[in-house]
């Protein structure tokens, strides 16, 4: 007995030896965050900005590696089977939650898979379109749109991501069923509606922003509750009279399930600290968003949000009866 209870202190004293020596250490090489999905959109300028505050905090550097496709759920499967070392991590959006309900056969279980990190921020969407789209105003677009609904292309970034999540609430407010296509994020979808080649869609302002300031795109309105200081003139969609296109694409940073304590810590704090740079909030405001405070930056805040949102969004996408299988 007394030599079982001397190998259980030895065992608990190597233990604590290891978790310091991983506290003092962590991390000793380059992070891997994963964007699940195509480099230049809106995911992925937020993982860039962050991703590079947090690789000064960590004294390591943090790559990003886009894993695109299926609405986000390819990336965040990789990363679910990843190591769960400290050293892969993923940067995800509202997909995560929404995610759950529209895929019925998900490789992965949302709330198992996944340690969470902590919220970086929460952006609006554009309902935007190509620039010489026909209507001139939300009013138009909405009668224009109702009109015409067959012969409309609407760009998504497959099902799960927070485009699709904007365009099918937007597909129910109009009544109307548009031709939707699927491409591995939103940078390349913004490449084809610059080039005409697409009709319209609903994306982040981390990606529309600059678009619509240099009159490429046309925009006409927002998906927040109330309008944006950047776009002063754009309505919200309840003002155009749609109903429950109510939506913010809350990111967040998780690990995968399993991964050491110390180095869930340390990225949370390392995320705290980069959100907290006044240069991180001017870049983000001028895309349209802000960083989420730092009681949000936490492992806690991002597993109640993510749980939250799953509940949130599970009726209202089986009401509209849209599934990815
Ligand atoms: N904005 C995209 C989405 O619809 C994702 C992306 O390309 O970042 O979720």
């Amino acid at each position: 007995m007394a030599q079982v209870s001397r190998i259980g202190s030895f065992a608990s004293v190597a233990a604590l030896l290891a978790t310091t020596a991983l506290a003092q250490s962590y991390p000793e090489r380059q992070i891997t965050m994963v964007v699940p999905f195509a480099a230049g959109g809106p995911t992925d300028t937020v993982g860039r900005l962050i991703g590079e505050k947090m690789s000064e905090e960590l004294g390591q550097q943090i790559i990003v590696e886009n894993v695109g496709g299926a609405g986000g759920t390819l990336g965040a499967a990789q990363v679910a089977e990843a190591e769960p070392d400290g050293y892969t991590i993923l940067l995800h959006h509202i997909g995560m939650a929404t995610s759950e309900t529209l895929y019925r056969e998900l490789p992965y279980e949302t709330l198992e898979a996944f340690a969470t990190i902590g919220l970086v921020t929460e952006v609006p969407m554009t309902v935007v379109a190509r620039a010489d789209f026909e209507p001139a105003d939300m009013a138009a677009f909405v009668a224009y749109v109702k009109e015409n609904a067959d012969t409309i292309t609407m760009a998504n970034a497959g099902i799960g991501a927070a485009s699709h999540l904007c365009g099918m609430l937007l597909m129910q407010a109009l009544d109307a069923p548009i031709v939707t296509v699927p491409y591995r994020g939103t940078g390349p979808a913004m490449t084809e509606l610059v080039g005409g080649q697409i009709d319209i869609m609903c994306d982040q302002t981390t990606n529309t922003t600059e678009q619509i300031q240099g009159g490429t795109i046309k925009a006409y309105a927002v998906t927040t509750p109330e309008r944006l200081d950047l776009f002063p003139d754009l309505p919200t969609a309840s003002e155009a009279g749609l109903q429950g296109l109510d939506v913010t694409v809350w990111h967040g940073i998780y690990a995968p399930a399993g991964t050491p304590q110390e180095a869930i810590d340390r990225l949370s704090s390392a995320l705290q600290a980069a959100l907290a740079d006044p240069a991180i909030a001017e870049q983000l405001a001028e895309l349209g968003t802000a960083p989420s405070p730092a009681e949000d930056a936490t492992p806690a805040a991002l597993e109640t949000r993510l749980n939250e949102e799953i509940e949130r969004w599970r009726p209202i996408i089986e009401a509209a009866g849209v599934y990815a299988d």
